[in-house]
């Protein structure tokens, strides 16, 4: 009977039915929330195979691939009706979660619990629930027969948390199937100003991580003698010297365009006096640490960083050994070079005891910010500035990286899509009890139904 119950249950989410797009999509996100793909080890195919389920039932083409039959990765396109000649465009999601310690969670991670009118599960925000409302308008488009000028497709690829060696394979062996003008992906963020303002930041640059490995080297010793040599004490002052330095400012075009709207707004005019200064080499670095000093994540968007994470060094108190390691965690800009950096490290370290390497580990690629003024990115701005009353919209760097990189380096204009609000302006994307409210929820997938019918629809012709 439970069996059968739970049958039913799981079925209902496949079928062809009345629901509207919010209902559909709280299906499809409770029952994602319950799939665990926590990464390691992923098992991404578990989300695939749903997705397949419902692409059937509602008559998406769809296919699953990848290397890895556990990890695989899915595909499912919508054609276009009206013949225009335009490329299509790509929903983007990951399938995999990161890690959830269920002793510092108060819910069971993978029960999608709702509490009042919260639904709660690793995914709730980073990644799931973008995927549940890009599942949903795939079958609210299909449902329409909405008169498409350009084809949707719907990717939601492995390994995004790890190695992102899902959508690595796929740009090298498939990339003619997710090929596309521009794509819909994570890393936007929404959020509401003191005075009741909502901006919406479209992500179209991102941070890289550049993960970088300092070494010292000594001689083995008694500890009783202090030696000049001692690695721990290079490595320590190695360490300092980067913390405490100042990373040159460098703006693009996302960045100036950012903090040439955000100092327009009442809650952060503050920044208009430092405005020209960021622009000026002479003053830049004093206003970015004055920024600093009030807003470290406005800073973040203006130079690269770097925090110490990991020191290794010595086995016994009484001796001086004869190496000592420490990784650092750079994300640079997308506008500087990896050799650029660690060149600067090593100016600034001035120590020949102190090697400066990279961590090993796979490269992301440096791009360009996508462009402004693309169809999709209009059709964002459009959506987005009738959202709310008096909505800005700008576009905007993340510090966080995402598998966006590698389609921007294939040519992809992609865009982190703001449709979630950050709800009372935390974010608990890789947190403890990671949730999302079923409003926010609702209206995110409202806003990206409107924004890929405003992109992909033909408007003369009415389905
Ligand atoms: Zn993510």
């Amino acid at each position: 009977m439970r069996l059968l119950l739970s049958l039913l249950l799981c079925s209902s989410a496949f079928a062809q039915d009345n629901a509207t797009l919010g209902e559909h999509a709280r299906r499809y996100l409770i029952d994602l929330l319950k799939l665990d793909t926590t990464n390691p080890p992923g098992n991404e195919t578990r989300v695939a195979d749903y997705l397949k389920q419902v692409a059937n039932a509602n008559g998406i083409a769809c296919e699953l691939l990848g290397p890895d039959p556990a990890r695989l990765n899915f595909i499912a396109r919508i054609p276009a009706i009206i013949r225009s000649g335009q490329r299509p465009l790509l929903l983007l999601a990951h399938s995999d979660v990161v890690p959830a310690d269920r002793s510092q969670w108060t819910v069971p991670p993978f029960s999608a619990e709702l509490r009042g009118d919260h639904l709660y599960g690793r995914g709730a925000q980073d990644d799931k629930s973008l995927l549940a409302a890009e599942l949903a308008v795939m079958v609210e488009l299909k449902r329409r027969g909405a008169a498409l000028k350009r084809d949707v497709i719907l990717l939601s690829e492995a390994d995004e948390e790890s190695g992102s060696t899902g959508i690595n394979w796929l740009t090298q062996h498939a990339y003619a199937k997710i090929d596309a003008e521009f794509a819909l992906n994570e890393g936007g963020a929404s959020l509401e100003t003191h005075s009741g303002q909502r901006i919406f930041q479209i992500q179209t640059s991102e941070k890289i991580p550049t993960r970088v490995v300092l070494a010292a080297k000594g001689t083995a010793s008694h500890g009783s003698l202090p030696r000049p040599d001692n690695p721990v004490v290079h490595l320590a002052k190695a360490i300092a010297r980067l913390a405490d330095s100042d990373q040159p400012v460098k703006l693009n075009t996302t960045t100036l365009r950012y903090f040439t709207e955000m100092a327009k707004l009442p809650d952060s005019d503050w920044l208009k006096p430092l405005l020209a200064k960021l622009e000026d080499p002479n003053s830049a670095i004093s206003a970015a640490n004055q920024i600093r000093d009030k807003d470290p994540e406005l800073n973040a968007m203006l130079r690269t960083s770097l925090s110490p994470t990991m020191l290794q060094a010595g086995m016994k108190i009484n001796v001086i050994p004869n190496t000592a390691t420490a990784q650092i965690d750079v994300r640079r800009l997308p506008n500087e070079t990896r050799e650029e950096i660690e060149m600067r490290f090593r100016k600034i370290v001035n120590d020949p005891a102190v090697e400066v390497t990279p961590a090993t580990g796979q490269d992301m690629p440096a791009t360009e910010p996508s462009s402004l003024t693309t169809a999709l990115y209009r059709a964002m701005e459009q959506v987005f500035s009738l959202a709310a009353q008096k909505a800005v919209v700008v576009p905007y760097m993340s510090r966080g990286a995402t598998d966006g990189s590698f389609l921007r380096h294939k040519g992809m204009a992609v865009y982190g899509v703001p449709i979630f609000v950050r709800e009372g302006g935390e974010s608990r994307a890789h947190g403890n009890d990671e949730r999302i409210s079923r409003t926010n929820f609702a209206n995110g997938t409202d806003l990206l139904l409107k924004i890929v019918l405003a992109a992909a629809v033909d408007n003369d012709v009415r389905p």
